[in-house]
């Protein structure tokens, strides 16, 4: 792909905001300041009922030290994703609720978002995700730890807003895969899939879940690769996840260090909205037919049984 600018590849995170909260974080995100790149930190705009703003899953928007630092973040151009409304399950109200507190924020409805990994309003999520005959081979693997019903796109369910994402939100996030260079899984991405018509447009990720798995992809090795390829990466992240060192009480060194290489090299380092309408703008968004749909899945289940994919 041509990048903007004779830029030779692109490179964007999006920040799952489990386990953020005020001092875990804000180093990650002074070091990527620091070099130019900007990226997606994702949020959970309220409280279910019953919950803190500040717990052991992360801070909630409802966290006024915390809600003061994703706006710095915003004013200092990195992008502000959705991740579901909030860490635990609630119903289509609150869903409003918090969509309507987003924009309220930060200006406009969220372009990108994530399913939360456990929430029963996350969207074509567990083994919806997935067709025959996938879907039932998932469920089977899954059986000793079974997955809670998702009900953001099932119209019965008190959980339903499949009708509203697809008013309101661009991106969603699906499948995720182990390479730097994320279209080497599905160079299709973004796409849309009539078999899951409420979401607009899904894109595929890069999957780092914690640092170990983000010093290992974004070694300078593959680093090298993807700016070779001229291709793009979305890393899908948790930098609440292990990126500071309780012992410095600073972010992991090894972090700086990654992130000077990659700024030094000739990449376009954008937040992941930008990045994907501008992947639109060149190859607009593909229908997934039954064989690119039966691809990906299996590709992604390959990588789920052999490699730390673990979303
Ligand atoms: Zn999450």
């Amino acid at each position: 792909m041509i990048w903007p600018g004779g830029k030779t590849f692109a490179f964007s995170i999006f920040d799952d905001t489990d386990l953020a909260v005020p001092g875990n974080v804000e180093d990650v995100y002074e070091i990527l300041g620091s070099l130019g790149l900007r990226t997606t930190k994702s949020v959970w705009p309220i409280c279910a009922p019953g919950q803190p703003p500040r717990g052991p899953e992360g801070s909630t928007c409802e966290d006024p030290e915390y809600l003061r630092f994703v706006l710095d973040l915003q004013r200092a151009g990195f992008e502000i994703g959705y991740h579901n409304s909030s860490h635990s399950g609630v119903g289509r109200g609150d869903v409003i609720r918090a969509l309507d507190r987003f924009r309220e924020l930060f200006g406009h409805d969220p372009d990108c978002m994530s399913n939360h990994l456990v929430n029963p309003e996350a969207i074509y999520w567990g083994p919806d995700r997935l067709s025959y005959p996938l879907r039932a081979l998932y469920t089977a693997f899954r059986s000793r730890r079974p997955i809670a019903y998702r009900g953001g796109h099932v119209p019965e369910s008190p959980h339903f807003w499949g009708d509203i994402c697809q008013q309101r939100i661009r991106y969603v996030r699906n499948f995720v895969f182990a390479d730097i260079q994320t279209q080497l899984a599905c160079p299709a991405m973004p796409y849309f899939d009539p078999m899951r018509p409420m979401v607009r447009a899904w894109f595929t990720s890069t999957y780092a879940s914690s640092w170990p798995d983000f010093e290992r992809v974004m070694s300078e090795a593959n680093q090298d690769r993807l700016e070779a390829s001229g291709g793009l990466c979305i890393l899908y992240t948790h930098f609440g996840h292990r990126f500071h060192d309780r012992a410095t009480g600073r972010a992991q060194p090894r972090f700086a260090e990654l992130m000077r290489h990659l700024a030094r090299k000739n990449g376009w380092f954008v937040p992941v909205r930008e990045l994907l309408d501008y992947v639109v703008s060149q190859q607009g968004v593909a229908r997934l037919d039954w064989r690119g749909r039966q691809a990906l899945e299996w590709r992604w289940f390959y990588q789920k049984l052999t490699k730390s994919i673990t979303e």
